[in-house]
């Protein structure tokens, strides 16, 4: 690599929302991030289903009359 074009490739210490931390490298000393592999659905493997009208009920009890 040729010297002084390249920014510094230093430890950096990632910070979820959920108080997840951990250390990768970057440029920058810092990120604060949303969402990680710690809380992220996808990976924690919770899901949950938004049912605030319980139309999945009534989608349930629509087809269970006709079977
Ligand atoms: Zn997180």
């Amino acid at each position: 690599m040729r010297k002084d074009i390249h920014p510094s490739y230093i430890p950096c210490k990632v910070v979820c929302n959920c108080g997840s931390e951990f250390v990768t490298r970057s440029t920058k000393a810092s990120i604060h991030v949303e969402i990680c592999s710690a809380c992220h659905p996808f990976y924690t493997g919770a899901v949950r289903v938004m049912d605030t009208e319980g139309r999945i009920e009534k989608f349930k009890k629509k087809y269970a009359k006709k079977a």
